[in-house]
């Protein structure tokens, strides 16, 4: 439909040429798919995406995976779902104060974290482990690919999501830093660094939230990091105290992002990119933290992982979990003829079978292994 108040795609992939800068993703560029389709008249491929990802059952079911807190722990602990919406304000805000495409920063954004297991890194070793006796391993973000690639359905004779290469690109792009800090087979365009580093930030700073809800960390304990004392003094001392936290953590997001913005910058005006090739082809990253920054922020990153994720009401929580996802592996290894129709379908048409087993148990809310758990008792 033509007509005045009606934006039509074609105008909105124009606008992205006038807006963005020319090393940004653009829609009607780096929009294609594996199996060709006909053009939407209102949304970009790139917009297209988001709403399919939106759509799909495994973003559905984010809602009920554990972050670090048991997702069904307390009401205001951040959950798989509430994460990845975090990560998405802030990769979708960076974006568009770099002037790079905010549609396809959003989509990676909602998509990152699809392929996570249930009960958090807790549950992801557990499964890891498992397969190991097979010669496999778990990565989430492979199981993020493979959920929009293959285990998706919505068409009748292709499998997956079909979504289009630049997404895809920037799923494989997520990788966990901590384990392997080599692990990086290119640089993602600047969309799917923004999605890696908004990652970091948005975890960090919720679990310093969510670990002071649970009385797991103390206002003094965290006095000790430099980051920490720095946001504070950017924050009014007179605020009641859930308010003052909630000011702090605002102030150190305020902070991380600043230093990121301020870095990117630098990085940008060094390598003077024409197009998003010269990005994915430079020979560093571009969003990336100073590295002042990368060092506050490492002592962060320890701080976490010694007082909060190795804290003992976690880790009791986490070994809960991690027996649950082995006593399944190991039940449905010797009897696949208690997986549903569809997964023993895929085992029919030439899958292996660890690989349907873990496909099955990924895709589990804590509380749908926990239940299936019992059923097998
Ligand atoms: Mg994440």
């Amino acid at each position: 439909m033509q007509n005045r108040f009606i934006a039509l795609r074609q105008e909105i992939e124009a606008a992205e040429k006038a807006r963005y800068a020319p090393f940004a993703c653009f829609a009607d560029d780096c929009g294609h798919r594996e199996y060709p389709e006909a053009e939407d008249p209102y949304r970009t491929a790139f917009q297209r995406d988001r709403d399919r990802v939106i759509h799909s059952r495994a973003y559905r079911r984010l809602r009920g995976k554990t972050q670090v807190f048991v997702a069904h722990h307390g009401d205001h602990y951040r959950n798989r779902l509430t994460h990845t919406m975090e990560v998405t304000q802030l990769a979708r805000d960076t974006a568009r104060t770099l002037r790079i495409n905010e549609d396809l920063a959003e989509t990676i954004a909602l998509a990152h974290d699809l392929g996570h297991t249930p009960f958090g890194h807790a549950g992801e070793r557990a499964l890891s482990e498992a397969l190991r006796p097979f010669g496999l391993k778990f990565e989430h973000n492979l199981q993020s690919r493979r959920i929009v690639e293959v285990l998706e359905t919505k068409f009748a004779h292709i499998k997956g999501l079909n979504l289009s290469w630049a997404v895809r690109d920037g799923l494989k792009k997520h990788r966990n830093l901590e384990e392997d800090p080599t692990d990086r087979e290119h640089n993602g365009s600047l969309e799917a660094q923004l999605v890696d580093i908004s990652d970091h930030i948005a975890y960090q700073n919720h679990d310093i939230d969510d670990s002071l809800r649970g009385g797991i960390v103390t206002l003094d304990e965290l006095g000790k990091l430099e980051l920490w004392r720095e946001a504070v003094k950017n924050t009014p001392s007179f605020l009641p105290e859930k308010v003052w936290i909630s000011a702090v953590i605002s102030s150190l997001i305020k902070i991380m992002i600043g230093d990121l913005l301020a870095e990117t910058v630098a990085r940008l005006e060094k390598l003077n990119p024409q197009h998003a090739e010269d990005i994915r082809k430079a020979p560093f990253e571009i969003a990336v933290f100073s590295e002042e920054m990368e060092q506050k922020n490492l002592a962060l990153r320890r701080f976490l992982y010694q007082k909060f994720y190795t804290k003992e009401a976690i880790i009791t929580q986490s070994e809960r979990g991690q027996q649950t996802i082995k006593a399944i592996f190991a039940r449905l290894i010797d009897h696949p003829e208690a997986l549903p129709k569809s997964f023993r379908e895929m085992i029919a048409a030439g899958e292996r079978k660890e690989i349907v087993i873990k496909d099955f148990i990924a895709g589990m809310t804590d509380n749908f292994a926990l239940e299936f758990v019992k059923s097998l008792a």
